[in-house]
């Protein structure tokens, strides 16, 4: 992705990208070139922080400065006409957004305090006063004096700008002398051409910068510098082991969704049925006829926060979303990956070989004779799909060890069950044990488009699964590798246990599928296995299988991105 708006304008810098390129390269490449995002405790209080200087007193940001030096000053002075003069005559300006085309940057100002034509910025700091003999750190004085230098080049005399430490209540006086003035074009100079390379630097090193860093689960440094290093030490675990946000699930048909202040309510023609804070909402999923009002179907576009639809009967058919991922650069390596037969092979063949290993550890773990012969046949096959030189030999190796393993799959089910496997069928599945499978599929490919897209990625574009009108072939190809070990395992303990019962079982026309509450077993089953949580097998660390199925996507897409050689395929020992 190139920095440039048109032939020969350089793209202005935001000053906040310049604080966080001076904290960590890496970190301004995620947020400015891949468009990441992510909120953690630092970042809510600096939001927080910030709530009194956001407030607008002026006009809206897009109607704010276009940059000459005349155009700044006539902002500034728009926006001080607005606000009083103090004792000291000193005026005040509040959130502030202003540019500097010669210096090529852009900042939006928390506070600008003018006194005659000398200006001073005031940037708000969530936290306390560090203890550091420059009075703060270099991210936050560098931030500061690019704000200084826009100011300068509107004609200001701007020499000194102060950072006010929030949970100090402390002003600090930065001086902008020639060495930081020096450093801070260095700086944005570095931060240009670092975007220009389209290559994104290394994560740091075992930093203590990392675990503060809101970006790290995207990032994933110590899983990358291990895969890259192939080294023993363990990776510190530095995300979180679960997500907090779980999806909401409707099934009640006729009901409406909608919003009322921060949360989300269900309600029929007559009753409220249910509330839900937004706030704990990842996705909401909506099985048949359900509506959706014009309020909440905005509130969760703005979010982020996706809808998905399903068929009554359970098929997963299209999402609802804001706009999409902004990582183009993400995009066009995944499109490169597809049309190379050679790349897609290689990270096919790996999910295959865990897929078949996966399947076999499920097995194994159930059958009473570990020398049963289905056994050394998928290790047999797992070999034979690790050295598959073409696709369709991929294929017909999956294919066969596919039925190899549903053959086992098929003894594991209880004898009082009164439900029977002979093998795997679908579109439409007919028989109890082949819904229970496509539906929990289903579930398991939503959630994958659902990451594949926060990823960056166009989950319709497979690298195994070839495009075909409607499916989201790269989630198909990454369910592969879990289908075992969620959607298999969460069948057998709904059929033995008896959480489904042969009552939750409709049939109609040779088709079988679930009813309502057949459905409702199944959701609340999913669920739990997505949030169990299972030793990593390579990262060493505690992670739920729903966090697990988001590092898969972050490390396909270092791999396409050409960051990690090898697609490291998830295999549970
Ligand atoms: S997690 Fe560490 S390496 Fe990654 S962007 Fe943040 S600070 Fe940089």
């Amino acid at each position: 992705m190139t920095t440039v708006i048109n032939n020969d304008t350089p793209e202005l810098i935001p000053v906040r990208m310049l604080n966080e390129f001076t904290y960590c390269p890496r970190l301004a490449y995620l947020e400015w070139v891949q468009s990441e995002f992510e909120d953690n405790l630092e970042t809510r209080e600096g939001t927080f922080a910030h709530r009194r200087v956001d407030e607008p007193s002026n006009k809206p940001v897009a109607e704010a400065s276009a940059g000459t030096s005349e155009q700044v000053r006539e902002d500034v002075a728009d926006e001080l006409s607005e606000s009083p003069t103090t004792a000291d005559s000193q005026q005040h300006a509040r959130s502030l957004m202003l540019s500097a085309p010669g210096e090529g940057l852009i900042a939006k100002l928390d506070l600008l305090e003018l006194d005659g034509n000398v200006a001073t910025p005031v940037d708000y700091k969530r936290g306390r006063l560090p203890n550091t003999p420059e009075g703060a750190w270099e991210p936050e004085r560098v931030q500061l004096c690019a704000q200084g230098l826009i100011l300068r080049e509107a004609g200001y005399d701007c020499t000194e700008g102060v950072l006010f430490f929030v949970e100090s209540h402390r002003r600090v006086t930065i001086k902008f002398d020639a060495k930081l003035i020096a450093r801070t074009r260095e700086l944005v100079q570095g931060l240009r051409d670092q975007s220009q390379r389209q290559a994104m630097p290394p994560p740091l090193e075992d930093s203590p910068k990392c675990p503060k860093c809101s970006l790290v689960g995207i990032c994933l440094p110590d899983e990358t510098n291990f895969l890259k290093r192939n080294t023993p030490a363990a990776p510190r675990r530095l995300q979180p082991t679960r997500t907090e946000a779980l999806p909401l699930y409707l099934q009640a048909q006729g009901v409406t969704l909608g919003k009322s202040q921060q949360r989300l309510t269900v309600k029929s023609r007559h009753n409220k049925i249910q509330e839900v804070r937004l706030a704990d909402v990842s996705q909401v999923c909506l099985l048949g006829n359900i509506q959706v009002t014009a309020q909440a179907l905005r509130e969760l576009s703005s979010r982020g926060i996706p809808i998905c639809h399903f068929s009554y009967g359970g098929w997963f058919h299209a999402i609802t979303q804001g706009l999409i991922h902004k990582n183009v650069e993400l995009r066009i390596a995944q499109f490169r990956a597809h049309e190379s037969a050679e790349q897609s092979l290689a990270i096919a063949r790996q999910m295959i070989v865990s897929k078949i290993k996966n399947s076999r550890t499920l097995l194994r773990r159930h059958l009473a004779d570990e020398e049963k012969p289905v056994l050394k046949d998928l290790a047999r096959h797992a070999q034979k799909a690790a050295e598959a030189e073409s696709a369709a030999t991929l294929l017909g190796v999956e294919g066969n060890a596919a039925r190899l393993y549903f053959g086992g799959f098929a003894t594991l089910f209880k004898q009082h069950t009164q439900f029977d496997f002979d093998k795997r069928n679908r579109r439409p599945p007919t028989d109890p044990v082949n819904a229970l499978l496509s539906f929990v599929y289903a579930l398991l490919v939503k959630d994958l488009t659902i990451i594949l897209q926060a990823t960056g990625f166009d989950p319709m574009l497979g690298l195994f699964h070839r495009p075909r009108y409607g499916r989201p072939s790269l989630a198909l190809d990454l369910a592969e590798e879990f289908r075992p070990l969620i959607g298999d395992s969460v069948v057998l303990t709904l059929v033995n246990n008896g959480e489904v019962q042969p009552r939750n079982i409709v049939s109609r026309a040779g088709a079988v599928s679930l009813n309502e509450n057949g459905r409702r077993s199944v959701i609340a089953a999913y669920e739990r296995r997505m949030q169990t949580e299972v030793t990593h097998p390579i990262f060493g660390y505690r992670i739920t299988y729903r966090r697990i199925l988001e590092v898969q996507s972050r490390l396909l897409s270092r791999v396409l991105l050409g960051e990690l050689d090898q697609y490291p395929g998830f295999e549970t020992r």
